[in-house]
C-alpha cells in the first residue's frame, strides 16, 4: 500500500497510464523509474517497493533490473531512497521474531576480509556477559572467508537452524550462530547475484542496503558494523569505507536501531591464520587469552561496542576492559562450548583445536628477499588459499596458512615467513600457493610505522 500522499498520487498516476493489469503496470513503472534514475532524479518509496517486489516475483526482467542498478551506480541514491530500498528488500522475505528473547539483543557484521574470524570470538564473548547475540552469517565471498565455513569444520555441528530453534537457543543460552537462509531478504540474494554478473557491486547505496537488509531481517536491537578498509578488504581506502559506514548507520537509525560502525584497517590478513580450520583454531586460542596482538585488539574493540549497545558497559572504554577480562578468564570459551554442544557439534574441538589440522602437510614459505616486512597483500593471500581449496576437493578445511611474520617483523635470509597447510596429496597446489604467498610479502630495509587499527567510529 502507498505510505504517503506522494506515494498514493504516484500509484494512481501509474494506474491511469497503464491497464488494470498488474503486469502491464509494473512494466510502466520500471521504465519510468530507470529513466528518472538515469537522469539523476529521485524515486519514491512506493516506486522502490514496486520494483523490488516485481523483481523478486520475476515480473521485472534481469535486463530491466540491471539497467536500474547501473543507473544507481552512476547517479547514486539519497539517504531516504537507500533506506527505502533496504526496507523493500527486508519486506521481500521472512523476518525473525526476537521478542521472546529477554534483554537487548546485539548483532555484528563485518564487511569481510582475509583472516577475519572475529565473529567466532566476539559473539560468545559478548554473550558470556549476558548480552544475547543472534548471529546469522554467510559463506565465503570472493577472496574472503565465511564464518559458516569455519564453524562447519567442527564435526557434527549444524548451522542450519530453523527460525524457531534459532530464537529458542538465543533465549536459552544467549547465543546462536546460524547460516543466513534464502527466505530472509530474498530480493537481496537475487539482486546481489545480478550485481555480481553486471559489474554493479561497487556502489555505496547498493552495498549498504544489501548488508543492512539482512541485519534488519534478523532484527536485533543493536548492531555493530566492522567496515574494513585496505588491501585485504572490499573498500581499499578509509574515506570510502567511512562513507559506507555512514550510509549503513543512517539506514539502521532510520529503522529505529542503535548502530555503531567501526572503520578498521585491513592492509594485511587479520591475525596469523588464514583458512577455515586454522582460523577456527585461532579464534579458540584467542578466547583462551592466547590470540595474536592485532586480532585480540580488534576483538576487544568490537566486543566493547557490542557490550555498550547491549547495556552491559557504560562506554567503549569500559566495554573494552570487560572484553579483555573475558578473554583472559576464558568466559567466552565456555559460552562457545555451550553453543557447539547445542548445535550438535563435538565440543572436544575447544580442548584441542590444533587436532583439526594435525594431518595436514606443511610447506614452508620463504619470501624472495629478506629484511623487514613492509606489507603483506591480503587479497593475494586470500586468493592463494581459495585456489588451494579448489584443488583440495573434499579436504578444503585442511587448507590454509600460518603467517609467522607480520608487517614490521624482520626476516633473516632463508627464514620461513609462513607455512602453507594442505592435504598431503595436493603437493603441487601447495607449492603454487606457496609461491603466491611469497610474492605477497613486500620487504624493506627499515620497519614501517604501523597506523592505528581503528581508523574511525561512526555513530548516529
Ligand atoms: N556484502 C553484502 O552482503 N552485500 C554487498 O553488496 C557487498 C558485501
Amino acid at each position: 500500500m502507498p505510505a504517503s500522499l506522494a506515494d498514493s498520487q504516484a500509484s494512481e498516476d501509474y494506474e491511469m497510464r497503464s491497464s488494470a493489469n498488474p503486469a502491464a503496470r509494473v512494466r510502466v513503472i520500471v521504465r519510468e523509474v530507470i529513466a528518472r534514475k538515469r537522469d539523476g532524479g529521485e524515486l519514491t518509496a512506493w516506486e522502490i517497493r514496486e520494483v523490488v517486489a516485481g523483481y523478486t516475483r520475476a515480473a521485472i526482467s534481469d535486463a530491466e533490473m540491471a539497467a536500474l542498478l547501473m543507473a544507481i551506480v552512476l547517479r547514486g541514491m539519497t539517504a531516504r531512497e537507500t533506506a527505502d530500498l533496504t526496507l523493500a528488500m527486508v519486506e521481500s522475505g521472512e523476518r525473525l521474531d526476537l521478542s521472546r528473547i529477554p534483554g537487548s539483543t546485539v548483532d555484528k557484521h563485518s564487511t569481510g576480509g582475509v583472516g577475519d574470524k572475529t565473529t567466532l570470538v566476539v559473539a560468545p564473548l559478548v554473550a558470556s556477559f549476558g548480552v544475547p547475540v543472534p548471529k546469522m552469517s554467510g559463506r565465503a565471498l570472493g577472496h574472503t572467508g565465511g564464518t559458516i565455513d569455519k564453524l562447519e569444520c567442527i564435526p557434527g555441528l549444524t548451522t542450519d537452524l530453523s527460525p524457531e530453534r534459532f530464537c529458542d537457543q538465543v533465549a536459552e543460552i544467549g547465543l546462536a550462530i546460524a547460516a543466513q537462509t534464502a527466505d530472509m531478504a530474498p530480493a537481496d540474494g537475487k539482486i546481489y547475484a545480478l550485481r555480481d554478473a553486471t559489474a554493479t557491486v561497487e556502489s555505496i547505496p547498493l552495498i549498504a542496503s544489501s548488508v543492512m537488509s539482512k541485519k534488519l531481517a534478523v532484527g536485533a536491537d543493536g548492531i555493530v558494523l566492522d567496515v574494513k578498509a585496505g588491501k585485504g578488504a572490499f573498500m581499499s581506502d578509509v574515506a570510502e569505507a567511512t562513507r559506507l559506514a555512514e550510509a549503513m548507520v543512517e539506514i539502521g537509525t532510520r529503522a529505529g536501531k542503535r548502530v555503531v560502525a567501526l572503520v578498521t584497517r585491513m592492509d594485511e590478513p587479520l591475525g596469523r591464520a588464514v583458512g577455515d580450520a586454522l582460523e577456527l583454531a585461532e579464534a579458540i586460542d584467542t578466547l583462551r587469552g592466547e590470540g595474536p596482538g592485532d586480532f585480540v585488539q580488534l576483538c576487544e574493540i568490537v566486543a566493547g561496542y557490542m557490550l555498550v549497545l547491549g547495556g552491559a558497559a557504560r562506554d567503549a572504554a569500559e566495554g573494552k576492559a570487560l572484553a579483555r577480562r573475558g578473554l583472559l578468564e576464558g568466559s567466552g570459551l565456555s559460552k562457545l562450548r555451550e553453543m557447539i554442544e547445542r548445535q550438535g557439534g563435538d565440543a572436544g574441538v575447544v580442548d584441542d583445536p590444533g587436532g583439526l589440522t594435525a594431518n595436514a602437510m606443511q610447506t614452508p614459505v620463504r619470501p624472495t628477499a629478506y629484511g623487514y616486512v613492509s606489507a603483506i597483500d591480503g587479497r593475494r593471500i586470500g586468493l592463494a588459499v581459495r585456489g588451494l581449496k579448489a584443488a583440495a576437493g573434499g579436504q578444503k578445511a585442511l587448507c590454509g596458512l600460518i603467517l609467522h611474520k607480520k608487517t614490521g617483523d624482520g626476516v633473516a635470509s632463508g627464514e620461513p615467513a609462513a607455512t602453507v597447510l594442505s592435504p598431503s596429496d595436493a603437493r603441487g597446489a601447495a607449492e603454487e600457493a606457496g609461491r603466491e604467498v611469497a610474492d605477497a610479502f613486500r620487504m624493506d630495509e627499515r620497519a614501517p610505522s604501523a597506523p592505528d587499527l581503528l581508523a574511525a567510529v561512526v555513530e548516529a
